[in-house]
Parts: structure tokens; C-alpha cells; sequence
């Protein structure tokens, strides 16, 4: 891969010391989301000085269906957070896979570490927490601020500049979060905060990614998805719904899912989400695609498809680790902009707090040992932990684009458990390790046989 943006995030610019440059935190993070927030908080922890700099004011409205992997509760509960005690938190015992009008109910299955549930939780609720976590910690939040530009000094990114975002809509109605300014790398206006290093958390654009830089791999899969919510007199069910009946207007099946997320109270969550390699992607209106699905479960779930309770959202998921490069002398990616979801599931929050965390824990070694050259650890540990998954993963994409693959994909998925358990084990990273079972086998193959596809 190669690095096409300027020298401020090439792993080769040659780190220098610190030499007293004055500055105002020890860490600036670009991004309140719970990447950003990860950071912060490990990085706080550890005594140092962070800040913030979030273009919305919080709570924001945020497209996701806040569904938390068992993965994601361990690493929250790392980070000092209880998922089952957010506000509105709803535990998530069964996944319900459907193909057609047949079911194959799984429960989460068991992990030595892990927990055997997941849990529902409205976005701006678990944001919240976060940011207030952080600043429990003595994190500084500058709210309704949005970073320009970065601060580039003889090739490395030494801080930001920053403007008051007034623009933006407060609160937590607005259907669609949009950046309001583009960002210029050499703008000068602004006011700036200098930083010993500095985190891009900016979510799934990533403009300050890509003006420091970063490019995603389009030949890549990503993900995009639309979702709302409908009230339901099944709201409290403890069993989310993966549904594989999703079709393009010319009667195929299409690689991606529907979901259905309950929130413990009077409403549920649907939402579809397709791949791009999917046939024909980009032919297919998701609007229309959600507007299809939620009529065909609507007596099911007894909901009136045409009243949605919450106005429709959409967005993107970059996957699989398609962003690239993730790690500077002075500067590292995190969750979305470094498109660290799992190419599987399409899930972005376990990742964005797995991403956010080690970015922690390298910059803890840097500031601790004054030592710049600490940040290259970074995309190595990142690569050490999800290479081998993402690959099988972004292969099982490329083939289940094919409207044939996928469709015995799903059916053995509904039809077998150990199929579904292994699915589920590969999209919330929780493989046991060498003593598991079948589907630790089954993706033992398949990772020998992604060695066949050296460039996958
Ligand atoms: C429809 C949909 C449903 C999803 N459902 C789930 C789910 O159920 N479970 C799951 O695990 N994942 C889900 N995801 C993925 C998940 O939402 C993301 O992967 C996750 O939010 C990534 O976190 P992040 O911190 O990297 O980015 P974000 O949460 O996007 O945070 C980025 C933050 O940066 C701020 N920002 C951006 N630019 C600037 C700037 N220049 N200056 C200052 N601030 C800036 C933004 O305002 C934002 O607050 C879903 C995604 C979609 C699209």
C-alpha cells in the first residue's frame, strides 16, 4: 500500500525529539466517539494530559443500532464502564438468524473471557458515559469544536487547529451528521492546540484522516447501512433478528442482513445493512431495501411499517482494516477512520474501543519514555490481533457477493448451529483458542486457505 498524503503520517518521516516545543496537552484527539473516548480515558488514567475536540455538541445523533458485542462490554468494563448499568441498556441473550420464513435461534456462545450476552443500548447513552468517564479523569471535552487542520512542523503533526462549530445542530434530533467544513491541511485560521501527539478518531469520513493522509482501499469491502426505529409490543424480547432476506429488485439475494435490535421498552430498532461487494450494490436504494424488509416482518413484530418512531439514518462502515496508514511518528488512526469494524459483522464499537485502547497503551509507553519511536508498535500489535481474521473475513465478502455463494451461505447458516456459532464467533471476535471447536476448525481452514490469496 502505498501513502499518497503528505509526510505528517508516513511511519517512514523520522520521529525527532520533543526538544521543549511548548504545548498545551499531552494528547490531542480529534473525535468524541468511543475510539476517542477509549484513548482519552486509558491515556487519562495513566496521569496524562488529554484533550478532546468533538464538532457536536453531546449527545449526538450517531447512525447505530448500539447493539455491544461481549467484547465490547469487556473492554467498556476495562475502560470503568458497566454496560449493563447505562441508561437504557437492554440484555440481548439470542440471536435469531432467518432465512425465508425459517429461524435458527443461537444463544451467544460461551467464551473463557467473555460474557454470554450482549446488550442494547441507545448510542447517545453509551457516548455520554464515555465522555463523562473521561472527564471524571480530568480529560479536557471542548464540545462544538471541530479540528480544520492539523498543525504540520518540519513533516509531523504537532497539533491542531480548531474553530467553534456554531453551525451545529444541538442535541440529539438531527437525523444526519455531517462535517461541516472541510478540512485543508495547510488552513491557517482557527485557533490551534499543540499537542505531543495526536489521535484521529474522526469516524468513518475521516476528513483530518484523509488531510493528514490516510486513504481507504476501495477495492476493499465496506459496509453502508439505514436503520430506524418502530414501536413494537415486542420491544422487551431478549433475541435480536439477523435476517438474510434482503433482495435486489431483480429477485436475487443480497450479501448483507437485516437486523432487528429491541430496546427493552417500547421500540425497536431495524435497520439493513449491505456489503459493497455485494451484486449489483450499486444499483440498490437502501432506503427502499429498509422500507421492503420492515414490511415484510412487520405483522411479526406487529409494528405499523409506515410510522417509524425515529427519523431514518444511514451511513457507512468502513471494514476490515481498509485504512491505510494507521500509525505517524506523532500521530495514530482509531476505529472508524483507521476502518478497523470487522469485515463480517459490519460491528464498529468493540473495534473502535480495541483500536482506541492500544492506541492508549502505545502512547503511554511514548510519553512515559519521552520516546516517539514507541508509536510504531502501533498498526503491528493492531495488525497482530486482526490481520488474520480481517483477511478470511474481506474474503468471505468477495465471495458472498455472489448472489449463489451467499445464498447457500445463509441457508447453511439458519440450517446448522455450529455454521451460525461460527459466524457469530467471527464477527464479534470471539474464537476460543486452540482447544475450541468446530468453529475454531472451520476458520482454522478457511485462514489456511486465505493464505492462498496473498493480495486478498
Ligand atoms: C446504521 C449503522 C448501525 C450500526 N450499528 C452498530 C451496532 O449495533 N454495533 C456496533 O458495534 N457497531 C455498529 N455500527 C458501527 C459503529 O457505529 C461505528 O463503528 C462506531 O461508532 C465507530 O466509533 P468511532 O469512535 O470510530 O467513530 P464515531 O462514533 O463516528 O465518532 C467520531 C466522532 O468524531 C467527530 N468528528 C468528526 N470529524 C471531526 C472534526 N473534524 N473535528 C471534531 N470532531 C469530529 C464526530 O462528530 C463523532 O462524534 C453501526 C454503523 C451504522 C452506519
Amino acid at each position: 500500500m502505498t501513502d499518497t498524503g503528505p509526510a505528517s503520517i508516513s511511519p517512514s518521516a523520522r520521529p525527532r525529539p520533543f526538544a521543549g516545543a511548548p504545548v498545551d496537552t499531552d494528547v490531542v484527539i480529534i473525535g468524541a466517539g468511543p475510539a476517542g473516548c477509549a484513548t482519552a480515558i486509558a491515556l487519562a488514567d495513566a496521569g496524562f494530559a488529554v484533550t478532546i475536540v468533538e464538532q457536536r455538541r453531546l449527545p449526538r445523533p450517531k447512525t447505530c443500532a448500539g447493539l455491544l458485542s461481549p467484547r465490547a462490554i469487556l473492554h467498556l468494563g476495562d475502560l470503568g464502564i458497566d454496560a449493563s448499568g447505562l441508561e437504557g441498556a437492554h440484555r440481548v441473550d439470542i440471536i435469531d438468524f432467518v432465512i425465508d420464513d425459517r429461524h435458527r435461534q443461537l444463544e451467544w456462545p460461551d467464551h473463557p473471557d467473555l460474557v454470554d450476552h450482549g446488550v442494547a443500548v441507545p448510542r447517545h447513552s453509551l457516548d455520554l458515559m464515555m465522555v463523562e468517564r473521561a472527564r471524571s479523569l480530568g480529560v479536557t471535552v471542548l464540545e462544538e469544536h471541530q479540528a480544520v487542520g492539523p498543525i504540520i512542523e518540519r513533516g509531523l503533526v504537532v497539533g491542531a487547529r480548531i474553530r467553534s462549530s456554531d453551525d451545529t445542530p444541538a442535541g440529539i434530533a438531527a437525523p444526519r451528521t455531517t462535517d461541516p467544513i472541510s478540512l485543508d491541511p495547510t488552513a491557517t485560521r482557527g485557533e490551534e492546540i499543540r499537542a505531543r501527539y495526536s489521535v484521529i478518531a474522526d469516524g468513518a469520513n475521516s476528513r483530518f484522516g484523509r488531510a493528514l493522509g490516510t486513504h481507504r482501499d476501495r477495492t476493499w469491502p465496506m459496509a453502508t447501512a439505514v436503520h430506524a426505529a418502530w414501536a413494537s409490543p415486542h420491544a422487551i424480547s431478549h433475541a435480536v433478528e439477523i435476517s438474510f432476506n434482503l433482495f435486489h429488485d431483480d429477485g436475487h439475494r443480497l450479501a448483507g442482513f437485516g437486523w432487528v435490535v429491541p430496546d427493552g421498552r417500547d421500540s425497536i430498532d431495524i435497520g439493513v445493512g449491505l456489503v459493497s461487494t455485494t451484486s449489483g450494490f450499486r444499483s440498490v436504494n437502501t432506503t427502499h431495501l429498509l422500507e421492503d424488509f420492515v414490511r415484510s416482518i412487520a405483522s411479526r413484530w406487529e409494528i405499523d411499517p409506515t410510522a417509524p418512531v425515529r427519523p431514518l439514518m444511514s451511513g457507512r462502515v468502513p471494514m476490515g482494516g481498509s485504512v491505510r496508514p494507521i500509525s505517524g511518528p506523532t500521530s495514530l488512526v482509531v476505529g472508524d477512520a483507521a476502518g478497523a469494524a470487522n469485515p463480517i459483522s459490519g460491528s464498529g464499537i468493540d473495534t473502535a474501543l480495541v483500536t482506541g485502547t492500544v492506541a492508549g497503551e502505545v502512547l503511554i509507553d511514548a510519553l512515559r519514555g519521552d520516546d516517539p519511536t514507541a508509536l510504531q508498535r502501533y498498526w503491528r500489535l493492531i495488525d497482530d490481533r486482526n490481520a488474520a481474521l480481517y483477511k478470511v473475513g474481506r474474503l468471505l465478502d468477495r465471495f458472498a457477493g455472489r448472489p449463489s455463494v451467499f445464498e447457500r451461505v445463509a441457508a447453511s447458516v439458519v440450517r446448522s448451529q455450529w455454521a451460525a456459532e461460527t459466524v457469530v464467533r467471527m464477527g464479534t471476535d470471539s474464537l476460543r483458542d486452540r482447544r475450541g471447536g468446530r468453529p475454531e476448525q472451520a476458520y482454522r481452514l478457511l485462514r489456511a486457505l486465505s493464505r492462498l490469496a496473498p493480495d486478498a
